[in-house]
């Protein structure tokens, strides 16, 4: 059966027209679903029995099954259960300007980046856009907050499951519902070309992260597959035609691995590359992994190629170190539990 969170309020609208009701039913079921937050249609007080009849036979309203969670400090780490038992996971952080969460869009992932965990486990499943609203629900009524801020870099690539994302954008950004705004969500991609350039013309103002990792092709080849299919060139193409069409900034993420690509002289590649275009780098201290065999630079490496990048007149920020006492990098929980 359907589950009702992956239900968009025009498709709910259209489903109640569709049994000749009037279509503020949609809205009336949707702040029952996200305002309110019950988990039993028989809950939605001010709606009809036969609404809720038909809604009941129609569509599911399940939660997500909690496995595991650690709680840090500042962040909490999420293992889920979906219904068929595949596993995959969502961190949330605390900021000073709110609750931010991280999500997972696949079960796996077929990029297969060498330093990452989550392509170490290929891709078994997209998920569906009700498993990623489910993600957000359920961190939201564990710990009792409201999410203010998401960012699509939990395990998977979302544009390797671009329909259903679009379409969990367009739930959690209704107003009637979640209503997260467009600024507040980031996608974070390892730079899918064709899909870059469709997101281009996407009209929401949906924030788009690059993982770059490199300054350039040999080094990119040698720790992103995907750059063998979209080399630097074409990605830093597309990047440009969005900024220039959306006007917006990208963000581009660089994981800083030791002796890979944190030289100065890689650093000063980077600039050249970034030059002119509007964007800030993410310097990103690697979260080393048990299974795989890079290393993270050193503090030192890091705030060298921070300079560097500086000087270049290149936006640059090194991201704070979130939980790593907690497993908290992509992957990592998942596949320490299917170890255990
Ligand atoms: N597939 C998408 C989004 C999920 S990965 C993408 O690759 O962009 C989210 C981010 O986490 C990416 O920038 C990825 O390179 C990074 N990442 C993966 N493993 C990591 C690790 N062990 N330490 C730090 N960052 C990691
Ligand atoms: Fe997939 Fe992103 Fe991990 Fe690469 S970094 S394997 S694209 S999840």
């Amino acid at each position: 059966m359907k589950s009702i969170y992956g239900v968009t309020i025009k498709q709910l609208e259209q489903y109640f027209i569709d049994k000749k009701e009037g279509k503020f039913k949609a809205t009336q079921v949707f702040e029952w679903l996200y305002k309110k937050k019950v988990t039993s249609f028989k809950d939605m007080k001010n709606v009809s029995h036969k609404t809720i009849d038909d809604l009941t036979k129609d569509y599911e309203i399940k939660p997500l099954k909690i496995i595991t969670k650690k709680i840090g400090d500042d962040v909490a780490k999420y293992l889920f259960a979906l219904d068929d038992n595949n596993k995959i996971e969502a961190v949330l952080m605390h900021h000073d300007y709110g609750e931010s969460l991280c999500i997972s869009t696949q079960v796996g992932c077929n990029m297969g980046c060498h330093f990452c965990e989550s392509g170490r486990l290929k891709k078994i499943r997209n998920l569906t856009s009700d498993e990623m609203v489910r993600q957000i629900l359920a961190v939201e009524n564990d710990l009792k907050i409201r999410i203010s801020h998401l960012v699509l870099m939990g395990i998977g690539e979302p544009f390797d499951n671009y329909d259903n994302v679009i379409s969990f954008i367009d739930i959690i950004n209704n107003p009637k519902g979640i209503d997260l705004g467009s600024r507040h969500i980031t996608i974070s991609t390892s730079g899918i070309v064709p899909k870059i350039k469709q997101f281009t013309e996407y009209d929401k103002q949906v924030n788009l992260a690059i993982s770059l990792h490199a300054p350039n092709n040999k080094i990119r080849n040698s720790i992103m597959e995907i750059n063998k299919a979209y080399p630097i060139e074409q990605l830093i193409e597309a990047v440009k035609q969005y900024v220039i069409k959306t006007k917006r900034r990208v963000t581009f993420e660089y994981i800083m691995l030791k002796d890979v690509n944190d030289s100065k002289e890689n650093a000063l590649e980077l600039s050249n590359l970034l030059k002119g275009i509007n964007c800030y780098v993410n310097l990103i201290p690697y979260n080393e992994t048990s299974h795989i065999e890079y290393k993270k630079s050193n503090k030192e490496k890091i705030m060298q190629f921070y300079d560097v990048l500086k000087k270049n007149g290149i936006n640059v920020t090194v991201r704070r170190e979130f939980g790593s006492n907690v497993n908290a990098a992509c992957g990592q929980l998942r596949s320490n539990y299917e170890e255990a």
